[in-house]
């Protein structure tokens, strides 16, 4: 908790975090969910991945983040089973974008430029953002790769859609390159850097997936997204994963309880 309070979370007056938290009662009545998402923008609750703020103590921190303790689709869980064919209802349509990246205290993000969506099942979800998490928050088999990457999609009538990608440690990733080349270091507003990111690029070449309803996995712990973890994985160098570990050092929820959910996979040709 040390570590990304004193790196991540500079920014944050703590006098601020503090009444924030001392106040929940102003926060909890009559909030818009969209009014919500606004202040907390602004001022969010603190929260991070260790000690007293962390995963297991997300629902304390705000009345909002309740579903971190008492949902029952939650987000990240572990996987396991074989490699699948591509199933042809799930399709990308990715362009490249600007790199409009930010460190927001918790993750690198990047906003994706407007133009860029999966359909599935003829439902197109525009991509709004990328982010990447160390080490992975999905596991197979009850194993963590070495980090993951998260697409988050969204549709016109508001459902989120994620797009996982599970990441070894092996060839350096091009697509990447321009993105690692400044990375964030500390907490931050988004801003613009030169270059592009092509998601289209980073996608390995099979697509079959993992498909499961669950949640954001950081708080407030949203339930209702639908999550696409594919099964093959993407590779960074040993060199760009310690420049992500180096700045975002842990950044991972653990695994989630199934309840009464079911993950399926893409079926088989
Ligand atoms: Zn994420």
């Amino acid at each position: 908790m040390k570590r990304l309070s004193a790196g991540l979370r500079a920014g944050v007056p703590c006098a601020l975090v503090l009444a924030l938290l001392s106040g929940p009662t102003v926060r909890a009545s009559g909030e818009a969910q969209s009014q919500g998402a606004q202040a907390h923008e602004a001022h969010p609750p603190h929260w991070t991945y260790e000690g007293d703020t962390g995963p297991t103590h997300w629902s304390e921190l705000a009345p909002e983040f309740s579903l971190c303790a008492a949902g029952h689709a939650q987000s990240p869980i572990d996987l396991s089973g074989t490699k699948r064919q591509a199933s042809p209802d799930l399709q990308f349509h990715y362009r490249p974008s600007h790199l409009n990246e930010l460190n927001n205290g918790h993750t690198i993000q990047v906003n994706y430029d407007a133009g860029s969506s999966i359909s599935v099942g003829g439902v197109r979800y525009d991509l709004v953002q990328m982010h990447f998490h160390i080490p992975s928050e999905h596991t197979v088999g009850g194993k963590a790769h070495a980090a993951e990457a998260h697409l988050v999609h969204k549709s016109a009538d508001g459902q989120l859609a994620v797009i996982a990608l599970l990441i070894d440690r092996g060839a350096a990733s091009q697509p990447l390159a321009q993105l690692w080349a400044h990375l964030p270091a500390t907490e931050g507003p988004v801003h613009q850097e030169s270059g592009n990111l092509n998601a289209a690029r980073l996608l390995p070449s099979m697509h079959a997936a993992w498909r499961y309803e669950g949640s954001l996995t950081t708080p407030p712990c949203t339930e209702g997204v639908h999550w696409f973890v594919l099964e093959s994985p993407i590779t960074l160098s040993g060199e760009q994963l310690e420049r992500l570990r180096g700045i975002l050092h842990v950044n991972n929820r653990p695994v989630q309880a199934l309840h009464e959910r079911t993950v399926s996979e893409d079926p088989l040709p």
